[in-house]
């Protein structure tokens, strides 16, 4: 199968309580092709600058993830994302967004994509992601992610995009803004209602819930003792879960399972290091070992 990724390709300003790393590399595309890159080859649609690193590249590369659809402009400056984290690492702020080459940015998708069994559609300007369903030829799957900005600033057109993808990604606080509704599980299942027939519940530190129209499952996250950097946390999810789906080719509810114990163990992955750095050593082996640990984790 195949798995397309649209999304940002960013630097990012990051502020813990303990540590400020300026404009390392970020970006919802990157984090979720990296994480997916351990089950398949993902196709990624995005944009950068000249000022991007050449080793991220050669990262991208090295892990067989199809540069096709990444477009560098000429002079062009790398999309700048700055977030602040709090003591609890579930809580962030945005301090600043600088779209530099997003601004004119039309996503194109390239002739060798159009063909994509499973279409991720990770965080970028919903304007920018709905153009994308008429470019490609009926995907198996098409799953979508958002944050708060968008949720508040362009409801209409997001809403569009929700009705016609299968899966929508979401934090607790992002799906409580959609639908109005602060208990998690009618506000999960509102979202069913918009058009998804899966909704995954990112709830940080608290692990995930899958809501499907007639099964609900419920997955911890890995008990890390010490988050370095939460971002990507919720990009990587989407990666491992539609990585792992996209490798099976299948969509049973024990694979949806599966995916969401994968997608568990990629984010437990990322947080355990500033940006991407965790993805510079990350071994096949070590994802297969900390999945058998999480069947430990759950089984009673
Ligand atoms: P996550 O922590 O998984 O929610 O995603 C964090 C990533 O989202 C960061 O690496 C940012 O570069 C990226 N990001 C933040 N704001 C935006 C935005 N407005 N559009 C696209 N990507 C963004």
């Amino acid at each position: 199968m195949s798995l397309v990724i649209v999304g940002s390709v960013a630097f990012d300003t990051i502020e813990t309580p303990w540590e400020r790393r300026e404009k390392i590399v970020g970006g919802s595309c990157t984090y979720c092709s990296l994480a997916a890159s351990y089950f398949t080859r993902p196709k990624i649609v995005a944009v950068i600058g000249e000022d991007f690193p050449k080793a991220t590249i050669n990262l991208f590369k090295k892990r067989s993830i199809d540069l096709k659809g990444l477009k560098i402009i000429p002079g062009g400056k790398t999309f700048h994302w700055q977030g602040r984290y709090g003591h609890d690492p579930n809580q962030r702020e945005t301090i600043r967004t600088d779209l530099n080459v997003f601004e004119n940015f039309r996503p194109e998708i390239p002739a060798s994509y159009k063909k994509a069994d499973i279409l991720f559609l990770a965080n970028i300007d919903p304007d920018l992601q709905e153009t994308i369903f008429l470019q490609v030829e009926k995907p198996k799957l098409t799953a979508m992610d958002t944050i708060g900005l968008w949720i508040n600033s362009k409801p209409e057109v997001l809403l569009r995009v929700l009705k016609q993808v299968d899966i929508f990604f979401g934090n607790d606080e992002e799906i409580r803004m959609i639908t109005g509704e602060r208990n998690l599980i009618k506000a999960g299942r509102r979202i069913l209602g918009l058009g998804p027939k899966l909704v995954i519940l990112k709830k940080g530190e608290h692990g995930a819930l899958a809501f499907g129209r007639d099964f609900i499952f419920s997955m911890m996250a890995n008990p890390t003792e010490d988050v370095i950097d939460p971002t990507g946390a919720g990009d990587s999810f989407a990666g491992g879960f539609l990585g792992y789906l996209d490798k099976v080719g299948g969509f049973s509810q024990r694979e949806i399972r599966r995916a969401a114990v994968y997608g568990s163990v990629m984010a437990s992955f990322t947080i355990e290091d500033f940006g991407i750095d965790r993805y510079k050593t990350l071994q096949p082996s070590e994802v297969q070992a900390r999945y058998e640990f999480f069947k430990k984790l759950v089984s009673f």
